[in-house]
């Protein structure tokens, strides 16, 4: 498998890496590909970017190639333009770091081994040399690689405390490549260290570590060393939290249960496990049992307090704020079709099916065994609101056969909100019955909205609103 691998290795780096390499050592220098590049082909998978450390210093590699840019002079890296781009960084040896963030200074160095020395992790600090085909590897991260173990390289205290950032890209790790933890780098995390570290580096690490395969089990170890309380502490409260007959986990083991078991897509991710997240502030407990009541509106201001925090985008926030605040939708398989168009209207077509797929991983993370039932009614709900998602029933104001200015001109209103409010009554009888969305019944329609109090008593009160 993985290794006597020599041939497989060099078939896999791409000719502009072999290419700068060579370029390199014509000119006197040394070169190596390193990072996450080769540990990434020696687990066999395919690695996103490329790393070259040398000896050679920026501003030389930037004389050696017709097309670079500078994306990190001040570290000694220069990004390579051929048909990929390649960083190639000069071997650094990291000076002191004061804030547990930045080296103080770094100096470059005339040693590979200098270089990998201030890598994170063993798996991480394997050079290879791609013209002898020879590999560096002072660490032991081939052998750790074999037997899956994610080690710190050299003292895990002193590493993590001099960039705190690493114990997050610990766990980050041990989440996606599905290995496990070395205990004393484990014991060595000092959660209030990450403090120091910007939420855009966190939310980056938190993004790598939601989309592994099944994060829930790494989630929980972070948990258990104190990092979660310190990343979200509304979701580590959630631990011991417990849910009543329906529920076989606690509310922070359900939410990881339900990561787990949601599909690899980022807001999904998020949205499973913050949907519950109100929960362990709003539970109350009755002779009919455990409530939790209202959880699914605290919790989408949560959801948005939280990742606003991370500085996740605006759309982005929404997004997942929508999610957790319709993840206890009603809706059924026998629901009529006036109640789904309502539903689809309510929710936005565009969150219906992540609505979905958000409660069927909300449904296998109640632990229990699941019915039969329960699954038919599932996939006949998504069947039917897909068809009304495929259908042309109309579900905005935009839809409807008349527009603002017939509105304006029946009504006998100025543009404003009333225009809106008119529209989305319109709207409502459309979704009882769409057989009535056309102009001549709609305005006529109109007439009796005209009649209704509200409009009354605004026509009375704001006189200026009118035309004239
Ligand atoms: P991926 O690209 O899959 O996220 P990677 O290991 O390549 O993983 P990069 O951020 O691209 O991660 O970094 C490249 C290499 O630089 C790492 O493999 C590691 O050797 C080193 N490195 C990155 N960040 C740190 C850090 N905070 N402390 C020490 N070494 C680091
Ligand atoms: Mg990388």
């Amino acid at each position: 498998m993985m290794f006597g691998f020599s041939t497989r290795i060099q078939n896999q780096i791409p000719q502009a890496v072999l290419n700068i390499c060579n370029t390199l050592r014509d000119n006197g220098y040394q070169a190596y590909v390193v990072g996450g590049a080769v540990r990434d082909i020696l687990l066999g998978k395919v690695p996103g970017d490329w790393d070259v450390a040398t000896d050679a210093h920026p501003d030389q590699v930037i004389s050696l190639f017709t097309k670079t840019i500078p994306t990190g002079i001040k570290f000694g890296t220069v990004t390579v333009v051929k048909d990929i781009s390649v960083e190639v960084t000069t071997f650094r040896s990291d000076g002191i770091y004061r804030d547990a963030r930045h080296p103080q200074d770094v100096s470059f160095s005339t040693s590979i081994e200098e270089d990998l020395k201030r890598r994170d992790f063993t798996i991480n600090a394997i050079a290879y040399d791609p013209i002898t085909k020879n590999f560096i590897d002072p660490y032991g991260g081939r052998r750790d690689l074999r037997r899956r173990i994610l080690r710190a390289v050299g003292d895990p205290k002193a590493r993590f405390s001099e960039d705190a950032l690493r114990m997050l890209r610990f766990f980050r790790f041990l989440a996606t490549l599905e290995f496990k933890p070395c205990r004393r780098s484990l014991a060595a995390v000092e959660p209030a260290l990450i403090r120091k570290i910007s939420m855009e580096r966190i939310r980056d690490e938190m993004s790598k570590l939601l989309l592994a395969t099944a994060p829930g089990a790494t989630l929980l170890t972070m948990h258990k060393a104190g990092l979660l309380q310190e990343i979200l502490p509304e979701v580590a409260l959630g631990d011991g939290v417990t849910q009543g007959s329906f529920h076989r986990f606690d509310v922070l083991r359900h939410s990881l249960e339900a990561v787990d078991n949601s599909l690899p897509q980022l807001e999904l991710r998020w949205a499973a496990l913050l949907h519950d997240v109100a929960k362990p502030k709003l539970r109350t407990e009755d002779e009919h049992g455990i409530h939790f009541y209202k959880h699914d509106v605290e919790g989408e201001q949560m959801a948005r307090d939280i990742l606003t925090r991370l500085r996740y985008s605006k759309k982005f926030v929404e997004k997942v704020a929508t999610l957790v605040r319709w993840h206890m939708f009603s809706v059924h398989g026998q629901s009529t079709d006036k109640a789904l168009r309502r539903f689809v209207r309510r929710v936005g077509k565009e969150n219906v099916m992540d609505l979905m797929e958000l409660r069927r991983a909300d449904i296998l993370a109640l632990g229990k065994q699941t019915t039969c039932n329960a699954w038919h009614n599932w996939r006949m709900l998504r069947d039917r609101l897909q068809a009304v998602l495929d259908s042309d029933t109309i579900l905005t104001i935009n839809d409807l056969a008349i527009g603002g200015h017939e509105v304006m001109a029946a009504l006998d209103l100025k543009p404003g909100p009333e225009v809106g409010a008119a529209l989305e009554w319109l709207l409502e009888k459309v979704l009882d019955d769409p057989a009535i969305n056309e102009p001549e019944i709609l305005l006529s329609l109109l007439q009796s909205y005209e009649n209704t109090p509200f409009l009354r008593n605004r026509q009375e009160n704001a006189p200026l609103q009118r035309k004239c």
